[in-house]
This record gives C-alpha cells, structure tokens and sequence, in this order.
C-alpha cells in the first residue's frame, strides 16, 4: 500500500515510512492511495471469523503487498488477546465493548498493532527507536501498555502533573522496564509542545531515532477498522442495515469505521456523536467547517475543539460534503443529556456506561427516531466505565464495581520523573538520564 499526503498528493510513502514518520514532512496526514475491496468469499463467511481471523484477513487486504500472511498472523496474534463483544441493550440496539484491552479503552486496538508492526519492522532493520508521546489521560495508558516490553522500543510518556485521574496516573507510572513517565508540571499543551520540539531537535534526532506514537499514525487508524467487521460478523444474522454511532473526540475511530466502509463493510449509516465540542457535527448541518478551542466536558476524552483527523475523514469521501452527509449525520450533546442517558440505560437494561459511550447511545436513539426506518443499531463503548468511577458513581447514585485489573494497580507505587515544562530540562533528560 503506498501512502499520500493530503496536502500534496505527490508526496508519497511507503508503509514503514508512513508508520515511522507519523507525519509526512509537509504536515498533512497519510492516506491510502487506494483502498482494496476486502474479498467476497470472506464477508460470505465472516459470521464463523473469529476476531483475530478477521483483523488477519483485513490487514493481509491493506498491506499484503509489503508484509506477507504469515508475518501479518503473528503480528496479530502478539497483539490482540482480547475482542470486541456486542452486548444487546434494546431489541434493536447493541453496544460494541471496545474496553476489553489492557488499558480497558479502545485505544488499545490501535497502540497494540502499532506496537507489533513496529517492533516487525524494527527487528527487521535491528533499528532501535524511542517513542514520545504526551497524553491527556486514555492515550499514554494504551501506549504504555501496548509497547511495554517490546524489543528495540523504549517510550518516554509526558502527563500534566495533577491533570490526570488516579487510575489513568498509575496506568502510565507503575509498568516501569522500558516504559518512563514524566510528570510534566504543566498543561497537556505544555507536554504536547515538548514532544514537538524534541522532533525538531538536531541533536535528540542525532541520539535516537525518535518516533511518534500519536493519534494520527496511520499504524494506528488502520487497526481500528477491524472492530466495525467484527460487530458486522456477530449481527450479520440479524439480516437487517446496521448503523453505527461513534463517540467522537479527534475523529479517528469514525475515520477507521470509514475506511471498513470503503473497503466493502455494508454499512447504511455512521452517526458522528460529540459532547459540546461539536465542530464536525455543526460541518455536517452547514457545509462550513469552524474549529473552536476545547470546551471541558464530563466526557472529557473527547474535548477537542479542532479534531486532527477532519480532514482525513472528509478525504475518504473526496471531499464531496454531499457524499459525506448521505453516509454521515451529526449529533451533539451537553453534560446533562449524557448524563441522563447514563440513567436511561442503567434505569432500563441494568447496563453502565461511560459518559463517551452515553453520547453514541444517545445519538442512536434520536436517529432512530428521526428516520423511523428499520435497521440494528451498534453504538461503541471506547472506555470501561470505572475508568470514570467518581463520575459514574455520582450519575447512578450507586456504587459500581471496578475490575481486578484496575483495582490492583490502586495498590501500586508510581513512578514518575517531575519535570518542569522546560525543554531544557526534558532534552537534558534525553540526552543524560534517561534508559
Ligand atoms: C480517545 C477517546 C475517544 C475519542 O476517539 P477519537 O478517535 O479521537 O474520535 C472517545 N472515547 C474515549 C474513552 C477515548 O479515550
């Protein structure tokens, strides 16, 4: 598969230089100059796929030409030993449980695979590299968690001190080997802009070979896609059009449903659900793009005001906003709906959710009610509920349980290096003190 960039098309890349780089050197972002149609004979028997026999077949699809089968099987199998379960919630509507990954968030199918592909690429060339990546909470766990231990890798995470929940904080600090977290006394866009300059530094790019781990990396979109097949596997003898609602922050995981769109998935529809952080909803009413800086919100994962895969997702329908809107509707919704549907479907189906996976069930029930027309519902879940325990706890009214995996690591001791939000000081770590 060769990559372009969106914002010169003649700018091309091979997959290894599209995953390492992250970004191409004109700051656009890596698109697939075609997308292969996955194969008949394997949709008419996706029902008996398992997960890994269905995230196999769609990678060996998108990038059989450069990594061969059997390599493509034993990336997988190193990083996929959790699924994604559909669980039903009304006679028509089913939630997509994205959070059975390590970090319990979604965005462990993406930093598991890009982990794996990586460390194949890596031992292929016996490089090493280190990756930097600055989090706001979920990102720095599924990092942390998917290239923890990988050979040839090491991963420095920066965190704003304080900014963090409690779980999210251990999730980064307590793995320790070649995993180092850095408290940053600072903002998110302090790390952020750390990270930025670390790239553009002559001597740290001398030292190391530095890599991204970020939410654009293609080695992190492609992943993503695998879900929306194996929710179609599990629903397919239902025998009805299925619709899809995705809680939506930087828009990744709706341009991944996307990408399984053009690839041949049948979808009938994909509903872009935010909090108040709406710009891509109020492109899809108005034809006019507007980004805005980040609100806050109970949803906080998807606070962001200009969502860095806009324009990815907008590509992958050749920027036609007509073709867009027929496949594509908007919805947002403020704390108080999100909480309410919490109750909703805690009041209902005995079922607890997180405040980003509220704001897709709810963009679900009031399509269903504009259209009226007939169709299985699949809103995804990106995060475990407990990951948002003093929130979730608050709107139920009731105390949930938290899983042995989060609990344990309540119990053990952080490590973290303090840091003021300096480059001086976070380059002399890299340079100096850093394994
Ligand atoms: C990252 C995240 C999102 C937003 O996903 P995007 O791909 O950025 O749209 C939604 N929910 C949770 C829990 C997340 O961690």
């Amino acid at each position: 598969m060769i990559f372009y960039s969106t914002k010169t098309a003649d700018l091309k890349a091979s997959l290894e230089e599209a995953i390492f780089n992250s970004l191409p050197p004109d700051n656009g972002l890596y698109m697939p100059e075609s997308i292969p149609a996955i194969s008949k004979e394997f949709m008419d028997d996706i029902e008996n796929k398992s997960f890994k026999e269905i995230a196999i077949e769609v990678t060996a699809t998108l990038l059989g030409s450069e990594i061969t089968r059997s390599e493509i099987e034993s990336i997988i199998d190193r990083a996929y030993d959790f699924e994604a379960p559909v669980v039903k919630i009304t006679p028509n509507d089913y939630v997509l449980e994205l959070f059975h990954g390590p970090s319990m968030a979604f965005k462990d199918f993406g930093a598991r695979f890009m982990a794996a592909i990586m460390s194949y690429f890596l031992q292929r060339s016996n490089k090493e590299i280190r990756i930097l990546v600055a989090t706001s909470g979920d990102t720095g766990g599924a990092v942390a968690q998917g290239f923890y231990k990988v050979p040839g890798i090491s991963v420095t995470i920066l965190y704003p001190s304080g900014k963090v929940s409690d779980i999210q904080e251990k999730q980064l600090t307590t793995l320790g080997h070649n995993v180092t977290a850095l408290e940053v006394e600072g903002t998110f866009d302090d790390c952020q802009r750390l990270v930025k300059e670390a790239f553009l530094d002559a001597e740290l790019s001398e030292k190391y070979n530095l890599a991204s781990a970020n939410s654009i990396n293609i080695a992190r979109l492609i992943p993503q896609s695998f879900y929306y097949f194996a929710a179609y596997a599990q629903l397919k003898k239902l025998g009805k059009p299925l619709v899809f609602s995705v809680p939506s922050g930087n828009f990744g995981n709706l341009s991944a449903g996307v990408l399984a769109y053009r690839m041949g998935l049948p979808v009938e529809h994909f509903i872009a659900a935010t909090n108040a952080n709406n710009a891509v909803p109020r492109y899809l009413t108005s034809g006019t793009y507007e980004p805005l800086p980040s609100i806050e919100t109970i949803s906080n994962a998807m606070d962001v005001g200009s969502p860095s895969n806009f324009v990815r997702l907008t590509r992958f329908f050749n920027d036609d906003w007509n073709a867009i809107n027929e496949k594509v509707s908007g919805a947002f919704y403020n704390d108080e709906q999100t909480q309410k549907a919490m109750r909703e479907v805690f009041g209902n189906a005995n079922y607890v959710m997180c405040p980003h996976t509220a704001v897709a069930y709810r963009g679900l029930q009031d399509y269903r009610k504009k259209t009226g027309s007939d169709f299985t519902g699949v809103f995804l879940s990106t995060a475990h509920p407990a990951k948002f325990i003093d929130l979730v706890e608050e709107t139920l009214g009731k105390s949930i349980e938290v899983p042995e995996r989060l609990k344990s690591l309540l119990d053990i001791e952080k490590v973290s290096i303090k840091m003021k939000p300096e480059f001086s000081e976070f380059k002399s770590l890299l340079m100096n003190a850093l394994k």
